[in-house]
């Protein structure tokens, strides 16, 4: 893009050897906030999606009657998605249970507290889950994208805890403890985990109908069984071991 005067902190920005390649893509057409809305307003689809630590879509929107916005969508960690897909398998009547776990979302995210900051949102998918996360709208009102950054800092600080993994160092911080499992369990919704691993688990899984599984790659067998060891078979073969499902 010709004409754009790049700020001294994007060009460093770019030339760090760490930023990753989305965003290397992102701010060289657009690098300032200022230079997206001007290509938004040209008819460009000024969009970014990354899925560092979890999923995540800035657009920027200039609607024909309001001020241009920068909107992000959050979704939810990995560990914490499958606690909410588990859930949402495990469910008799899934289009009702789907409004039940967004509002579940907004206690564990405190949105009940910051209503004007970001609501929580679903997407339909081409997957058999929905997509659930958290949709931000700011003024696009900055110049740079450093001050985008610095208007946003205090609403992504709170969203870290919907993007960032449980501490899995902390027992209590672990997924059978994780707080989402326990709003959605309080909430009436079938929320297991296994009593060994710690995994969300499904018993409705379309291909493991009956089964429980874990969403993971381990699927039906447990992680964190030991299998006993026999030094006397040369053959022996390791066969695992099914989860311990609990109600949460
Ligand atoms: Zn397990």
């Amino acid at each position: 893009m010709t004409g754009v005067d790049i700020p001294e902190s994007m060009i460093e920005t770019l030339e760090s050897p760490y930023l990753l390649d989305e965003f290397r893509e992102f701010y060289t057409r657009y690098p300032t906030v200022t230079a997206a809305v001007e290509a938004a307003r040209a008819g460009d689809d000024v969009r970014m999606e990354t899925s560092e630590h979890a999923h995540r879509v800035i657009r920027v929107l200039v609607p024909d009657d309001g001020e241009p916005q920068v909107e992000e969508l959050v979704f939810l960690s990995y560990e914490y998605s499958d606690v909410v897909r588990c859930a949402y398998l495990n469910a008799d009547r899934q289009e009702q249970v789907l409004g039940e776990i967004l509002h579940c979302l907004r206690e564990f995210v405190g949105a009940e507290r910051t209503p004007s900051k970001f609501v929580v949102v679903s997407q339909e998918t081409e997957t058999i889950f929905p997509r659930v996360g958290l949709r931000i709208l700011t003024p696009a009102s900055v110049h740079t994208w450093d001050e985008y950054d610095g208007a946003t800092v205090d609403v992504h600080e709170e969203l870290s805890v919907v993007t960032q993994s449980p501490d899995y160092q902390d027992e209590e911080a672990t997924l059978r403890g994780s707080k989402l499992a326990k709003i959605l369990a309080a909430a009436g919704l079938a929320v297991y985990h296994c009593a060994r691993c710690g995994q969300p688990l499904t018993y409705r899984h379309p291909i493991w109908p009956g089964t429980w599984i874990s969403l993971d790659e381990e699927g039906p067998r447990c992680e964190s069984y030991s299998e006993p060891f026999h030094p006397q078979h040369d053959d022996w073969v390791s066969v695992g071991a099914p989860h311990i499902s609990e109600k949460v």
